[in-house]
Formats: C-alpha cells, sequence, structure tokens
C-alpha cells in the first residue's frame, strides 16, 4: 500500500507545522500570495487610492475577471462565470431563472439529502413563486422527471457522503424531459475534474472558500451557459447587474451577457483574497486534481480496509473513484468525540452529526503521508480509549 504519493503543492498554502489538514472541503487554508494581496489592498490601494481604487485598483472588473480565471477548473468558456454573493444567493437566482425560461412547468427537483442551504432555497423559491418542490432519495431522479419540472438542482458531490454524481448522464437524463439543470459545485472545484462544457450544463454554482481557498465567506461563483445569456431574466436586479451602472437611470435593463447575474457592490477585499488564492492552481488542470484526489481517497479506502473496519467504523462513500469525490466518510456511533481527539492531535478533519466523520483530500496540499499519518492516529485515539476523556465529548457550535 504505497503512501509516497507527494502532494501537487504543498508549498503554495501555509499550514501550520505537522498539522494534518483534511478538511479543506469546509474551509481551505491561507494560500501564497493571499495576506500579501490583501495587505496591498487595504495599506496602498484602499488607504491611498480611496475610491479612485474601483478604477484604477481593477476592482470594478474583478467579479468578471475572478470569474474567467477559475473558469478553466471547471471547463467553462470566457464570459459564462461571474464571481458574486453567496452560494445560497446564486442558488436562489438561477433556480428563479429556470422557472421563468420553463413556463408552464412549475417544479424544482432537488435531493433531501442534499446541502441544507440548496432545500430551503428551492423551498423558498417555490414559496415566493408559487412553485412548487419535489425532493428526491439520492437514487430518485428518474421518477421525480415529469414534465412539470423547470429544474433540477444537486451536487455532483455530496457534502454529507462524498458520493459522486455522473454529470454527463444525469444532465442528459434532466435535459431528454424538457427540463434545465443546475449542478452545486461546492464540492468539486478544485477538488476534481468537473467540465461543464462537455456535459452540457445549464447552470452551476460553487463556493470560493472550500477547496479554493478564498478564506472563510469568499464570494460563490456561478455559471450560466453562453446560450441562454440573452434570455435570462434574473430576479435580483441590483445596481451592478444594470447595462449601465452608472448612469443611474430610473429603469433597470439588463447588463448583455453573465454579468446580469451581479447585485450590489461586490464585497471586494474577499475577491482579493479569492483571486490571489485562485494562483496556487496555475499549472494544474482539472484532469491533474482529479487523479492525485483519486489516488488519496484510494489510500485512504485501503487503510481504512486494513485498520480500521475492525475497530468500528463504517465506510460511508463509495468505493469506485469514479462513484465519490475528493472526500471520505466514515461512520463511528462515537465519531464525534473520535474527531475531537483526532483534531486536539492535529488532524483535522470534522463531523457531521449523527455519526459521521469527514475528511477532505484537497489535492493541492494533501499527500500520501498525511493519509498515512491520519489513519495511525485514528488508530491510535480508538485503542488508548483517549477520545473518552470529557473534554472531547463537549458540543462546540461549528462541528
Ligand atoms: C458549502 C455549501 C454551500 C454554502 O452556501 P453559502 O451560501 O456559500 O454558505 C451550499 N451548497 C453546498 C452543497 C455546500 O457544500
Amino acid at each position: 500500500m504505497p503512501s509516497d504519493i507527494p502532494a501537487l503543492a504543498r508549498d503554495r498554502v501555509r499550514l501550520p507545522a505537522d498539522t494534518v489538514y483534511l478538511c479543506g472541503n469546509s474551509l481551505g487554508p491561507l494560500a501564497e500570495g493571499v495576506a500579501a494581496a490583501m495587505r496591498q489592498a487595504v495599506e496602498v490601494d484602499w488607504q491611498d487610492k480611496i475610491v479612485r481604487a474601483w478604477n484604477e485598483a481593477g476592482w470594478h472588473a474583478a467579479p468578471a475577471r475572478v470569474g474567467d480565471r477559475l473558469a478553466r477548473l471547471i471547463g467553462a468558456g470566457a464570459g459564462e462565470v461571474i464571481v458574486a454573493d453567496s452560494t445560497s444567493v446564486n442558488l436562489f437566482k438561477l433556480l428563479t431563472v429556470g422557472l421563468r425560461l420553463r413556463p408552464g412547468r412549475r417544479v424544482i427537483i432537488v435531493e433531501e439529502s442534499d446541502f441544507p442551504t440548496d432545500v430551503y432555497i428551492a423551498d423558498g423559491v417555490a414559496r415566493t413563486l408559487g412553485a412548487e418542490v419535489r425532493r428526491i432519495a439520492p437514487d430518485g431522479l428518474e421518477a421525480a422527471l415529469a414534465d412539470d419540472v423547470a429544474i433540477v438542482a444537486l451536487s455532483q458531490v455530496n457534502y454529507r457522503s462524498g458520493r459522486r454524481r455522473d454529470m454527463a448522464a444525469v444532465t442528459a437524463q434532466v435535459q431528454a424531459r424538457g427540463a434545465l439543470m443546475l449542478w452545486d459545485l461546492c464540492h468539486s472545484t478544485g477538488a476534481i475534474g468537473v467540465d461543464l462544457a462537455a456535459v452540457n450544463a445549464d447552470f452551476a454554482v460553487g463556493c470560493g472558500y472550500k477547496y479554493l481557498n478564498g478564506g472563510p465567506g469568499a464570494p460563490s461563483y456561478l455559471f450560466a451557459a453562453r446560450r441562454h445569456h440573452d434570455a435570462i431574466d434574473q430576479p435580483l436586479t441590483g445596481w451592478h447587474g444594470h447595462a449601465a451602472s452608472f448612469s443611474f437611470s430610473p429603469d433597470y435593463r439588463p447588463a448583455p451577457g453573465i454579468a446580469r447575474f451581479l447585485c450590489g457592490t461586490a464585497p471586494q477585499l474577499s475577491l482579493v483574497a479569492l483571486e490571489a488564492a485562485l494562483v496556487a492552481f496555475d499549472g494544474i488542470d482539472a484532469a491533474t486534481l482529479e487523479h492525485q484526489a483519486a489516488a488519496l481517497t484510494g489510500l485512504f479506502i485501503d487503510l481504512y480496509d486494513r485498520d480500521l473496519a475492525r475497530r468500528g467504523f463504517g465506510l460511508a462513500t463509495p468505493r469506485a473513484a469514479a462513484e465519490r469525490g475528493a472526500q471520505i466518510s466514515l461512520t463511528h456511533p462515537e465519531g464525534y468525540a473520535i474527531m475531537q481527539a483526532l483534531i486536539a492531535e492535529a488532524v483535522v478533519g470534522d463531523f457531521r452529526a449523527p455519526d459521521v466523520l469527514r475528511f477532505g483530500f484537497a489535492p493541492l496540499y494533501v499527500s500520501g503521508g498525511d493519509v498515512a499519518t491520519a489513519v495511525a492516529r485514528l488508530v491510535d485515539i480508538v485503542d488508548s480509549g483517549r477520545y473518552r476523556e470529557p473534554r472531547f465529548a463537549q458540543r462546540k457550535a461549528v462541528t
């Protein structure tokens, strides 16, 4: 079981010494160059240029420029991706757009076990527009796809189980029934191969602070296939999505292209951080990420079979590489305490109620050695019973 898998670019992120960080699917680490870029934005651009920085520091153009920069990681073309708002807000925009593009159809399909915000937002859109949400089980898509479905929103990789969907097959299945396909790429981009053009996706969203390392609360990105742009009627008609924001016209006219998805003023300091963080992916394509993630998760599963299966752990992630993301989820009845003990020993994963231990293998900076260390510490923590110390039982606000 060779664990000599070097990280792709460990020196492009800053992690505390001796920490094995397997939580990049929750919050990515600080990338090299981000602190300097933020210092420049605050102490030069903001401090000295003040309002002129919107023009002179390239702030105004940042949402489109950063969108174009990350487009290659998801197989999108120039002008098809924009950075704005949060994933939740972008889901609201795109689900509404989907219903408006399919008049006469009034159903949104979501997966019940998807990330809760996706389900909550679908419910909110439905209540706002008088539409209906059809919640499906993971394998319930075909049965739910009737002629009343306007749009289907699914994660490529499930946040809890790490299970991956076949994007090409699902997109074709949905479009064959006349519906639109919206992919949530929060647990995909920067972690595994994504090719929106190849699968003919209609829309996608994803978040900037997980595998892209954009920092806490980094803005989200939104993809809309160019073929839809002219017909898109976006509900959050803020002034930055106007065709001429600085004409201050009392009447809304949508900007041409992807810019019509903008709403209010961008969180510019967060955009600076995200843009600088993306430099860490220079020279690394999605196929390389895919290959590395498969090797790391494959190694973890091998070590699970050898050391963890007989210590009370279960494997919640599919074994086939094509059916899993860059994440492995284990179950254990005492999972919360075990994860707290593991974190105390500098192997950082996280926990999702009721019993899931999540391990994210960000291909950028995780190595095979990290995988081996994580499993060895888990074995030691369980065999020694250390996780039973009372301090590991206390629930924190963020798990
Ligand atoms: C992390 C995540 C989100 C986050 O949404 P925000 O609005 O950016 O907080 C949404 N959907 C999925 C599937 C996620 O994993």
